[in-house]
């Protein structure tokens, strides 16, 4: 059986990489019966979710500045210096 620190070490690392199907069934054992361990690989779950949504976010808004950088480019161009 898992110590808690095992299992949210184990939860963090899942975000990082795929866990073995031991550490996943040795995971998911402790996730079933200790709420502390539940809760908290809900809310990383929850926190990779929200950092995704802005990270994407974030790339849109680069699409919203490259405009005024493509047409800065051209700018350059049409005077002839770059
Ligand atoms: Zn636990």
């Amino acid at each position: 059986m898992l110590s808690c620190k095992e299992a949210s070490r184990l939860v963090s690392q899942s975000q990082d990489r795929r866990l073995g199907w031991r550490e996943r069934m040795a995971l998911r054992l402790h996730l079933a019966v200790c709420d502390a361990c539940r809760e908290f690989s809900r809310q990383m779950a929850w926190l990779r979710q929200a950092l995704r949504h802005f990270a994407l976010r974030a790339e849109q808004d680069e699409t919203v500045r490259l405009p005024s950088e493509a047409a800065e480019r051209i700018r350059r161009a049409l005077h002839g210096h770059d």
